[in-house]
């Protein structure tokens, strides 16, 4: 059965699909290199098994879920969003799950315990079967909520298979390689494959505070599907990052970045954004949460960036720290739930489709 969400996430890209077939096609017929090409969101393409890793930054309204499927149909949940309203950020999961064309998640990633990543735990595996949960070891945070975040995840997974991970720890999944860099404040020195590499950046890197929270904690990923690289860092705040990547850079460069912390300015260090040097950013952002402008500059200056993609307007922000409105899933009053679908490519091309007006844009393999 159809659930209100998976309508929500589809219904506009049917109804806007008719329109857009002609004047698609008329568009690629003089444009065949312009990098814009039919949506992509259609059940047709959905299946799994068809050579294509597919990453869903699903709209949790400034919390972070991302739903990474590989071509073997098996999945990465990495974060659950936020308990409540109904269970919306479950049923944006299901929607998510559905396109993708698969009915369990093999492995949920929970990067720390805020709520806004691992609240959505109980409503989620009341609805779907989960293969196992990692997460970087008990709560390190001294605060009643997060205590209590901890107290509901640990009695929502009992009964489920739990593993703590570790940097340099590695997640399988076929087709995929996952490895953990941070974890539980602790960071990789280097990742098989990836000779560390002097970090220019480091030297004009000012001083970051300590962060006493969670989200210093956070349990970040690198992966990697043939030459294409997805960072994915959590909450990971700067001093952390900057241990990460200085003096040496253990992660090369890569393709996709999912904007740290949601776009917070405690977070994407120019150390590390331009030493990992994306060529595509992903910000999941709320309307009124994260999205800071020092932020938003930092990722949107990083040298080889072609596009900043947000999941809403940064509503308190200008309009010069906001991406143009196609790269917007959920702009300031047209609704929310849109997400960005990612499909990529062993050779290291990939799309990324704006679920709302389900256009497509291509990024060429470098
Ligand atoms: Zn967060």
């Amino acid at each position: 059965m159809k659930t209100a969400a998976h309508e929500r996430l589809q219904s506009p890209l049917r109804r806007r699909h008719a329109r857009q077939v002609f004047a698609f096609t008329a568009l690629l017929a003089v444009c065949a290199l312009c990098g814009i090409s039919a949506p992509q969101f259609s059940r047709a393409q959905a299946a799994p098994s068809t050579g294509q890793l597919r990453i869903y930054s699903i709209d949790v309204e400034g919390g972070q879920s991302t739903l990474l499927v590989a071509p073997s149909g098996e999945s990465l949940l990495v974060d659950t969003g936020w308990p409540g309203n109904n269970g919306r950020d479950a049923e944006r999961i299901l929607a998510a799950m559905h396109d993708a064309g698969i009915k369990r998640i093999d492995h949920v990633l929970i990067t720390h315990f805020h709520t806004d990543h691992v609240g959505g735990v109980p409503e989620l595996i009341a609805k779907i079967e989960v293969g196992e949960f990692l997460d970087h070891g008990e709560n390190r945070e001294d605060a009643a909520d997060t205590r209590n975040n901890y107290a509901i995840y640990v009695k929502a997974i009992a009964g489920h298979q739990r593993r703590i991970v570790h940097p340099g720890d590695t997640i399988p999944i076929d087709g995929l390689s996952v490895v953990v860099l941070t974890a539980d404040g602790e960071h990789i020195g280097a990742v098989p494959g990836i000779t560390p590499t002097p970090n220019p950046w480091c030297a004009s890197e000012h001083a970051w505070a300590d962060d006493p929270t969670e989200n210093s904690r956070s349990a970040g990923i690198l992966v990697t599907f043939g030459k294409f690289k997805f960072l994915d860092l959590g909450d990971l705040t700067g001093k952390k990052e900057v241990a990460l990547v200085c003096p040496n850079n253990p992660i090369g460069t890569i393709d996709l970045y999912l904007v740290t912390h949601h776009g917070m300015d405690w977070s994407n260090s120019r150390a590390i954004v331009n030493a990992v040097h994306p060529r595509v950013a992903i910000m999941n952002n709320g309307a009124h949460k994260a999205g800071k402008p020092e932020a938003w500059q930092i990722v949107h200056d990083s040298p080889g960036l072609i596009d900043l993609w947000q999941l809403h307007t940064a509503e308190d922000a200008d309009a010069a720290h906001n991406s143009p409105e196609g790269l917007i899933a959920n702009p300031k009053g047209d609704g929310d739930g849109h997400a960005m679908t990612v499909v990529a490519l062993p050779d290291g091309s990939f799309s990324v489709t704006n679920t709302r007006t389900g256009q497509t844009k291509q990024y060429p393999r470098n």
